[in-house]
């Protein structure tokens, strides 16, 4: 499993701090502890979550592949009230690159990114009403470091009218790019642009997913952390991206979704106002080659008895 493997190398680091990561990934997310709830009158059932471990560590491949679904689901509730306020927004997915970089200048080259992001977000001719901003890295053949923008950008509609001059095809993104990080613009690839179709909520939560990327896809850590340079560009890499956010909010978006880190329940893309008369506790266990929680089994009263105990105690513990 992807995040077994990421532990092991967290685990082998001769440095304390990430040796530390790898304990705090032990156990992350492998159960969940439910309690089953039913509405007195409608007698519809209900699961509010009771008990829940995710690690945090911003390089486990189950907390990134589950905030990135947390992103979505921000953006999916934010929906109805976006399109109140802006009946005809539409959105494009923009991707940026820079030339490859060694693995020990990611955090140089991410915060030059992020400036000539800043740079063209406040020029006088950007049309964009808001945007949802993220990194992902990748690793070439060569082993030099891809870092990326994956952006979802906010646009009125008008901004597809062909004589306005609002406009921009990819040699303009190009031009723009280049002139805000300040390099010639031959020397870059021309930038990904895609537009969602009009109204569309699926395509655009979709396309969140796509943005709000994980910083590595633990698909790829699998591939090349197999030899012992695959594991050092790991952990260097980590000590690179520390402390970098992974999601950056920008504009209007930033009135209809809240850009606080990402909590337990929304990893679990959970209902945080489920009520009713207690039933039962649920156990449910995580499968890896399945991808999702299994119900496996009811907790007995003793059980049940106890998460309560543990529950006070934490209670006791957060107020004193
Ligand atoms: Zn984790």
């Amino acid at each position: 499993m992807e995040a077994d493997l990421v532990q092991r190398i967290f685990l082998g680091s001769s440095e304390i701090r990430q040796i530390r990561l790898g304990e705090r990934m032990g156990g992350c997310g492998p159960y969940l502890i439910f309690k089953l709830l039913q509405d007195p009158t409608s007698k519809d059932l209900a699961h509010k979550l009771r008990y829940a471990h995710f690690c945090h560590v911003r390089l486990c491949p189950t907390c990134m592949w589950r905030r990135c679904l947390a992103w979505r689901a921000r953006f999916y509730q934010a929906w109805p009230n976006i399109q109140k306020e802006y009946p005809t927004a539409r959105y494009l997915h923009l991707v940026l690159t820079v030339p490859n970089c060694y693995v020990e200048n990611v955090r140089d080259v991410m915060t030059q990114m992020s400036e000539a992001w800043r740079k063209m977000h406040n020029r006088r001719t950007w049309p964009f009403l808001g945007f949802i901003r993220s990194f992902e890295i990748t690793r070439d053949k060569k082993g030099l470091a891809h870092p990326h923008i994956h952006a979802l950008l906010m646009v009125e509609s008008k901004y597809f009218a062909t004589d306005l001059g609002l406009y921009r095809n990819r040699e303009m993104w190009r031009k723009e790019w280049a002139s805000a990080l300040n390099v010639p613009k031959e020397s870059l690839i021309h930038p990904y642009v895609r537009a969602v179709r009009e109204k569309d909520r699926k395509a655009s939560s979709d396309l969140v997913l796509e943005v709000a990327k994980y910083t590595m896809k633990g698909s790829d850590i699998i591939k090349w952390t197999r030899t012992g340079p695959g594991k050092e560009w790991f952990l260097e890499l980590d000590r690179q991206v520390r402390g970098i956010r992974s999601v950056t909010l920008g504009g209007v978006i930033r009135k209809f979704i809240n850009e606080d880190e990402i909590s337990d329940l929304e990893m679990l893309e959970q209902d945080k106002v489920a009520t009713g008369d207690f039933l039962n506790d649920l156990h449910y266990d995580w499968f890896p080659k399945e991808k999702h929680y299994i119900r496996t089994k009811v907790l007995s009263v003793v059980e049940s008895e106890w998460w309560n105990r543990r529950e006070k105690e934490w209670t006791e513990k957060r107020s004193s």
